[in-house]
């Protein structure tokens, strides 16, 4: 906890869509947030955003698939911040193709940034949870987990996500940290945007062809995530660990 008595928060991939409204949220719950991003200019907006609602927060650029940089960031949020007792990882890219075309460098792409930047950024993140005795940790994990055509390394990647979030919880419960993953459904953010892009069709078409489909009638927005990770950082969720949650106007089998 920092001097002041404020938790703090990292969030990844918070430059924009569900990283930047769960920043925002994090803030408004009272946290200071780093806002961590491959570009440290880009996270300027969320800051800014942060900061001009009377929060504290700062703009830390690195490449989460990268330990000398998650390493750095981390040391950096602790001595400007103090130490983060909340986790959201939520950085993420796609590279979607059919299995027949899809490269290796897809692949080791999306796996790098999902898993093996969970992996980095959660090691070098609960040393300072231990340390305080409280720790939460949520991973984004992804309706595309239980399976979807042309995301072959992207549902490989948040299904393990799901497998990573429980051992996690198993291992670090006894230190008073608990770690959860939110499963979205269809977003509306850049990267549903580039899937609709992608298949050829306008994004107000594809969001309005997906709310068809949803029970609720309509696609989700950035805060519907940010909503529930707000939950489970929460200083009353410390009972709920381990769980998959999915956000998606539904359920999913
Ligand atoms: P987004 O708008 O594309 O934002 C992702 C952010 O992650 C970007 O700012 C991106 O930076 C950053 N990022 C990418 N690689 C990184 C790296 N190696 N290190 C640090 N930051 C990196 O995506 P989103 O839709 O908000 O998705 C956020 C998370 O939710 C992802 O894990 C995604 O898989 C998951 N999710 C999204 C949906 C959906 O419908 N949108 C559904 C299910 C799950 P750049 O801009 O520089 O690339």
């Amino acid at each position: 906890m920092a001097q002041d008595g404020q938790r703090v928060a990292i969030v990844t991939g918070a430059a924009r869509g569900i990283g930047a409204a769960t920043a925002r949220r994090l803030a408004a719950d009272g946290m200071a947030v780093a806002v961590i991003d491959l570009d440290e200019a880009a996270c300027g907006g969320t800051v800014d955003a942060i900061t001009a609602a009377g929060g504290r927060a700062l703009a830390v650029g690195a490449d989460v698939s990268k330990a000398d940089q998650v390493e750095a960031a981390v040391g950096k949020v602790a001595g400007s911040l103090g130490p983060p007792a909340v986790l959201v990882n939520n950085a993420g890219i796609i590279r979607d193709n059919l299995l027949f075309k899809m490269t290796e460098d897809d692949w080791d792409a999306v796996l790098g940034v999902h898993l093996r930047g969970a992996f980095l950024m959660s090691r070098a993140a609960q040393k300072h949870m231990v340390d305080q005795g409280h720790g939460r940790i949520v991973n984004l994990s992804s309706s595309s987990a239980l399976g979807n055509r042309g995301q072959v390394n992207y549902s490989a990647a948040k299904a393990g996500m799901q497998g990573f979030t429980k051992t996690l919880a198993i291992e670090l419960g006894r230190f008073g940290i608990t770690a959860n993953a939110v499963a979205p459904g269809f977003i509306v953010t850049d990267m549903t945007a580039a899937t609709a892009a992608r298949v050829g069709m306008g994004f107000e078409e594809f969001q309005q062809a997906a709310a068809t489909q949803i029970p609720v009638r309509r696609v989700g927005q950035a805060e519907d995530v940010a909503h529930v990770i707000s939950f489970l950082c929460g200083e009353g969720a410390g009972f709920v660990s381990g769980q998959v949650i999915y956000v998606a106007g539904g359920p999913l089998c």
